[in-house]
């Protein structure tokens, strides 16, 4: 009787395990799916347009910033000193990039934020054109340059977006 018992318990332990086992696998190959479907959601959105195709949608001037990766003169853009209310997006491809709740006053004559909307929508790279490291920043659906990012922000991220004028487009808050 007593050995009956613990085989008995013994067979379930042995069919808990499983279980434990099927739900660890089938958990781990959707998480696997639901990252690969995002990935491929991201994918689809991106634009890849040659240099000739950019040149016939943008102006001069937003072809030498967004395309040559250039920088527009200081207090010399549309929206350094510009605080309405509305959302910033990419120029080029028209996507949301930077709140005008996070943009601030950094008296360096580039509109500045302290923070993305998404931060997922903003690509980076290191880029020494000065002759020291700055880390460029580039929209993530189009590459378009926007400009670069400072760790000397002011609170709570710290962090400074310094964006040229020609990259972002406000869409003002009705
Ligand atoms: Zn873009």
């Amino acid at each position: 009787m007593f050995l009956e018992v613990v085989e008995n318990n013994k067979a379930m332990f042995i069919r808990f395990l499983y279980f434990i086992l099927i739900l660890f696998i089938v958990s781990c190959s959707t998480g696997k799916n639901k990252s690969l479907i995002m990935e491929n959601e991201n994918k689809s959105r991106e634009i890849n347009r040659s240099k000739e195709e950019w040149k016939s949608v943008l102006t001069d001037h937003q072809y030498y910033v967004m395309i040559e990766k250039g920088t527009e003169r200081p207090y010399t853009g549309e929206y350094w000193d510009v605080f309405k209310e509305g959302v910033y997006k990419c120029a080029a491809c028209g996507e949301p990039l930077f709140d005008s709740e996070t943009k601030f006053d950094a008296h360096c004559g580039w509109p500045s934020f302290y923070d993305a909307m998404d931060s997922t929508k903003i690509k980076t790279d290191v880029d020494y054109k000065v002759g020291y490291k700055r880390v460029e920043i580039m929209c993530a659906r189009c590459g378009a340059h926007l400009g670069h990012v400072f760790p000397d922000g002011p609170k709570p991220t710290g962090t400074r977006y310094c964006v040229n004028s020609a990259s972002i487009i406000l869409e003002e808050k009705k």
